[in-house]
């Protein structure tokens, strides 16, 4: 079942999704070469908490970490490590929630570290285009496909490839909630958008092929062929005209 959300509830989830943006935000000052990835952790969940919130990742499904930090081929869920440095020339994927007043927000960005290539340039700026086109087709009366299949349409357009293995999703009292939001497919399919569904849509996009691998820690997945890959979300809510974006700093 898709949870509609109140106003007041709505309200909340937008507090929360304030801490998530304020959180990325903060995060480009420590992005930097010879930066670990736990110190990123650590600046983030100050933060965080002393926003009033609560990092929503942390023990989700027994993740070790408070955020998800995953870089260059690295996709999704990579974990916060003491030894693992940036280096320039890395692209560096930050996915973070919060837990404020019983309600998450949720949202995930790539960044450059130092000067990166003008590949990997390229592939934030088209992934995160994606995103913002995606998010344009959350309207009352288009179905969740909608957001999929537009979303690949560009992606591909571009030469790259769009992940298959993990989706965005419902967002609300709980992190995953339904729908689930594909990024790719045909469009016209699924259930129908409306005013009040709050939905974190997140492409994963490769520069080469779509597949992916977990690594080792059961946890981090790659991308098969070894390519860069980007990640970027942000949670919005459904209304009679454009989306909101509550992630984004008011
Ligand atoms: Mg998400």
């Amino acid at each position: 079942m898709i949870i509609i959300k109140s106003k007041e509830e709505i309200r909340r989830i937008s507090k929360a999704s304030q801490i998530v943006a304020k959180t990325l935000k903060a995060i480009e000052e420590v992005v930097k070469p010879e930066a670990t990835t736990k110190e990123i952790e650590n600046f983030a969940e100050d933060i965080i908490k002393n926003s009033g919130g609560k990092p929503a990742f942390k023990g989700y499904k027994g993740f070790p970490g408070s955020i998800c930090i995953s870089i260059n081929d690295e996709v999704v869920h990579g974990i916060p490590s003491k030894s693992r440095k940036l280096k320039q020339g890395d692209i560096v994927g930050i996915d973070l929630g919060v837990i404020y007043d019983s309600f998450i927000g949720d949202a995930a960005r790539t960044y450059p570290v130092g000067n990166i290539s003008e590949s990997a340039g390229k592939l934030l700026k088209i992934t995160e285009e994606s995103l913002y086109i995606g998010i344009s087709m959350a309207k009352p009366g288009n179905r969740v496909s909608d957001i999929s299949h537009s979303i690949q349409t560009y992606v591909e357009k571009n030469g790259y490839s769009v992940v298959r293995d993990f989706v965005g999703h419902g967002v609300g009292r709980q992190l995953h909630e339904e729908p689930q939001i594909p990024n790719y497919g045909a469009p016209n399919k699924g259930p129908r958008l409306k005013k009040g569904m709050v939905l974190a849509i997140e492409p994963m996009i490769n520069i080469g092929r779509c597949e992916v691998g977990v690594e080792e820690n059961g946890w981090t997945a790659v991308t098969a062929d070894g390519s860069l890959s980007a990640h970027f979300e942000h949670t919005i809510v459904v209304t009679e005209n454009k989306p909101q974006i509550l992630t984004m700093i008011n």
